[in-house]
Parts: C-alpha cells; sequence; structure tokens
C-alpha cells in the first residue's frame, strides 16, 4: 500500500508521490520565540514529526529534508524585550531552547533543518526584489504590498471568496493599499525596533514572505509537502503560496498541503488569546513527555482533538502496560525478516492514522504478552514488528525500568535504591518485622516493590 496523504489544495487524499524520491522535502510552519509554546502548538510538532519518522522509513534516513522554522522577527518579541530592558536576541534564544527542549522531550526528532528569518534577510529581501520585478507586488509609503490580484489563483487554497476572506481575517485597511486583500512584504520598523536596510528603505519583513524565503533558501521549490496547523490556511498559507507563484516560475509551491485541527478545550481551541493555555513546558514537568506525545496522537491529526485530564491519565495507563509488558518481554531478542510488514505500516500509510496505528501497538504487545507466557516460538516475531512500527511512532524508545521510574528524581531514587538494599538484607537476615516496615516506608513514598528471582526491582506507583 502507498502512502495517502490528505491534501487540502486538492481536498481529497491523494497518492504521495515525491518529486524526487532521493530528496523527499517538507516544511512545517513553527512557533514566533517570545514564550512557552502551549500545548496546541506542539500538536503539529509531534503529528509532523510521525510523518518525518514514516518518510525516513520509506525513503531512507538521508532522503528526507525536514526544515520547521522558528519566527525571530516579530511584534510580539519586540514588546517581550522591551518589556525586560534585553535585547531581542535574549528573548529569541531563551524561548528557541525552551521550545527545542520541550519538543525533545515530546519525542521529537530534530529537524534536518530550524532556519530563522533573522538569518534569511538577504534572501528574502532578494524574494521581494523579484515580486516587484514581476509587477506582483508594489512600493507605498514605505512599505512593500503584496499585489493580490496580480494572482489570479489567489484564494484557491482556501477555497473561500476573497470578500469573504477579507472580512473573516479582519485585514487591516490602509490608505497605500491598492486593494484590502493585499499584504505586507516589508514594512518600516517602530523607532527602536531592529530593522534592516533594503531598497525600500529601513524596515523588517512580513511573516508570510519570511517563509517563502526560507523555504526558496532551505529546500528550494516547489516542495513537496508543507504543514501547520488548520488556522494558517488563510491568510498565510494563501499568501505563501501566491508570493512563492509569482516570484519565479514554478510549477508549484507545494505538491500537498496538510492541516492539522485543533487542540481544544472544552469547546473552545487552546490559545494564548483566550487564556486557555497549558504550557508543555510545565506538564512536562509533572507527566512523562511520551505520555503527552500518546494523548496527542489519540485523535486523527485533522480531527479536532479533546485535551482531557482523562485522557492523558489513559495515556499513562497505555504506557504503563506497553512497558510492562516490554519488561516481561525483556529476555526476548526481537527478530524479523528485516523489513518492516506492511501490514504494521497501513494505519500510518492511510492519512497517518494515528490511532489506528496505537491501537495496532497495542495488539501486538497482548500477542507479545501472549507468547512470552507460553515461550512460544513467534515472540521474537511479534517483538520485532511491535517495535518497529513503536519507532515510526516514536514511543517505546526508553528502557521499561527506566520508564516506571521515571516519576522519581535522582534523589529519591538513590533513597529508594537504598530501601531496597536494607529490605533485601534485613530479608536475607529473616528480620521479617524489619523488612516489613522498610516496605511501608516504601509505600508511603508511593513506590510498589515487586520481588523477583533475582531480587526486588521497584517502580513508581501511578499517581492517583
Ligand atoms: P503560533 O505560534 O500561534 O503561530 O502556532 C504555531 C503552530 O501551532 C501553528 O502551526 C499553529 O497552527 C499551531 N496551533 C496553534 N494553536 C493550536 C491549537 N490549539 N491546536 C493545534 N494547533 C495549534
Ligand atoms: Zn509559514
Amino acid at each position: 500500500m502507498a502512502l495517502k496523504l490528505y491534501d487540502t489544495m486538492a481536498r481529497a487524499k491523494r497518492d504521495f508521490v515525491p518529486s524526487d524520491p532521493r530528496r523527499v522535502t517538507m516544511y512545517v510552519c513553527g512557533p514566533t520565540v517570545y514564550n512557552y509554546s502551549h500545548i496546541g502548538n506542539f500538536r503539529p510538532v509531534v503529528v509532523f514529526d510521525v510523518l518525518f519518522r514514516l518518510l525516513r522509513r520509506l525513503y531512507g534516513e538521508d532522503a528526507v529534508r525536514y526544515a520547521a522554522n522558528v519566527t525571530d522577527v516579530d511584534d510580539k518579541i519586540n514588546a517581550k524585550a522591551a518589556e525586560e530592558g534585553v535585547p531581542i536576541t535574549a528573548i529569541t534564544d531563551r524561548y528557541l531552547a525552551a521550545y527545542n527542549g520541550d519538543a525533545a522531550a515530546l519525542g521529537a526528532l530534530p529537524p534536518t533543518a530550524q532556519p530563522r528569518a533573522t538569518q534569511t534577510m538577504a534572501a528574502i529581501i532578494e524574494m521581494i526584489g523579484r515580486l516587484v520585478h514581476n509587477n506582483a507586488a508594489y512600493a507605498a509609503e514605505g512599505h512593500v504590498l503584496f499585489n493580490t490580484q496580480s494572482f489570479s489563483d489567489y484564494g484557491k487554497l482556501s477555497g473561500r471568496p476573497l470578500d469573504e476572506m477579507i472580512a473573516g481575517a479582519r485585514v487591516e485597511v490602509a490608505p497605500y493599499k491598492q486593494h484590502p486583500a493585499d499584504f505586507v512584504l516589508w514594512k518600516p520598523s517602530k523607532p527602536g525596533e531592529p530593522e534592516w536596510e533594503s531598497p525600500w528603505g529601513p524596515g523588517r519583513p512580513g511573516w508570510h514572505i519570511e517563509c517563502t524565503a526560507m523555504i526558496e533558501q532551505e529546500l528550494g521549490l516547489p516542495i513537496d509537502i508543507h504543514g501547520g496547523g488548520i488556522d494558517l490556511v488563510f491568510p498565510h498559507h494563501e499568501n505563501e503560496l501566491a508570493q512563492g507563484m509569482c516570484e519565479g516560475h514554478h510549477e508549484s509551491y507545494a505538491r500537498y498541503w496538510l492541516h492539522n485541527g485543533f487542540l481544544n478545550m472544552g469547546d473552545e481551541k487552546m490559545s494564548k488569546s483566550l487564556g486557555n493555555v497549558t504550557l508543555a513546558h510545565d506538564l512536562l514537568k509533572q507527566q512523562p513527555g511520551e505520555a503527552i506525545r500518546w494523548a496527542l496522537l489519540g485523535a486523527h491529526y485533522r480531527q479536532p482533538l479533546a485535551w482531557t485530564e482523562e485522557a492523558l491519565a489513559q495515556a499513562r495507563n497505555s504506557l504503563d502496560h506497553l512497558y510492562g509488558v516490554l519488561g516481561r518481554a525483556r529476555h526476548i531478542q526481537a527478530a524479523g525478516g528485516g523489513a518492516l510488514l506492511e501490514d504494521q505500516l497501513e494505519p500510518l500509510l492511510d492519512d497517518l492514522n494515528t490511532p489506528a496505528a496505537m491501537a495496532l501497538i497495542k495488539k501486538l504487545a497482548t500477542d507479545l504478552d501472549t507468547a512470552v507466557r507460553k515461550t512460544a516460538a513467534e515472540a521474537p516475531a511479534i517483538k520485532h514488528d511491535l517495535m518497529a512500527l513503536a519507532e515510526v511512532m516514536g514511543f517505546l524508545q526508553a528502557d521499561p525500568q527506566v520508564w516506571f521510574q521515571g516519576g522519581a528524581d535522582e534523589g529519591l531514587k538513590a533513597r529508594i535504591d537504598g530501601l531496597i538494599a536494607a529490605r533485601d538484607a534485613a530479608r536475607a537476615g529473616k528480620d521479617w518485622a524489619e523488612a516489613d516496615r522498610i516496605r511501608a516506608e516504601l509505600t508511603a513514598l508511593n513506590v510498589e516493590v515487586m520481588d523477583g528471582p533475582a531480587g526486588a526491582t521497584w517502580r513508581m506507583k501511578e499517581q492517583a
């Protein structure tokens, strides 16, 4: 079965055919780094990480070029820097480091490139120059605007009439615009804000042109896959597409457009402006990143995802169970026929059906548990299939013992190990009262002790 992806432009699932299978390209719009990102912002990170892993599996690790950008020029960054009285880079470096740390904790592989707007300035200015030269943009009052009337396909991606789009997006009406839908490619900076020299005066780029220039510089146009959240279809992606098509003679801008649905709190999307956010940075202090990842992939990426405590608790239970199986199958050497069986990948090949793939992981784990109990000959093959599918999804990469002890910090771990050793010694000396007392102390620390032939092991009990 071939990979099928739902393409927003075609409004249908299409067979994925890269323009060059030896160099598959994907770009996903990333964060504006002025604050910690909320868990909704990490939905695209995790979803496109699964696609990145799948593409690497299908085309080879070195064949996939995945650029995920960072917007490090923005009014909100300027405001935050002014508020703290520090240079802009102090803000962007701090929050980019936090973002990358959180993404890694959620099991996302680093993208092959992470371009930044500030490092793409020459390419941005050149691209605006080409747009002006091609009559797709015009300069007015220190600004450069994209001329939406020059591109007959404008609106094709979002598929809405222009009037409706303008009303919906509340586009800024400015006297220097020839048409209300025209959007900024370059604008003057306010006093004290960072600015760059350009043929149209000092200033800074608009958000949309940053992405188009980063794509051109990092990957080259057209790209195979362009991704982001559904809120980016209009105006951001519509505008990226218009710029890309008008700046050069490309057969297309992105061959497949993929958009993830919202992560919702109750009836509303999680968003900073609504004030209903949970920061990944905070949540990761309470929950293993893998459990959050499991919860984020628990709905198909195009569907809305209801974010609830119960879903997170269930995710943790599922992983407890899976790691429990792997712990019991520790002595089994995974061995398969080499290549991953098509059956195992089938749910992911069908437009990244992660809930179905996770159900398959659970089924394989149940099969493995049974095979281990019965010491059946197929246990190594089942373990191979399970681990191969889990790897493509970024799950079950930890040692089972580390998973179960993950709730304890280093100090607590040392204390628990000491108590376990003291209890083993008490039992060896048949001092049952002392052994029971120590067990009670461990229970009070929320530690579950499991006695086995090679001595006792332990795990943190689940949080109530
Ligand atoms: P932003 O920093 O708002 O530009 O968002 C960064 C990425 O997160 C974009 O791809 C957005 O579409 C996506 N995003 C923002 N909020 C949510 C949400 N509640 N659920 C899913 N994706 C979101
Ligand atoms: Zn973008």
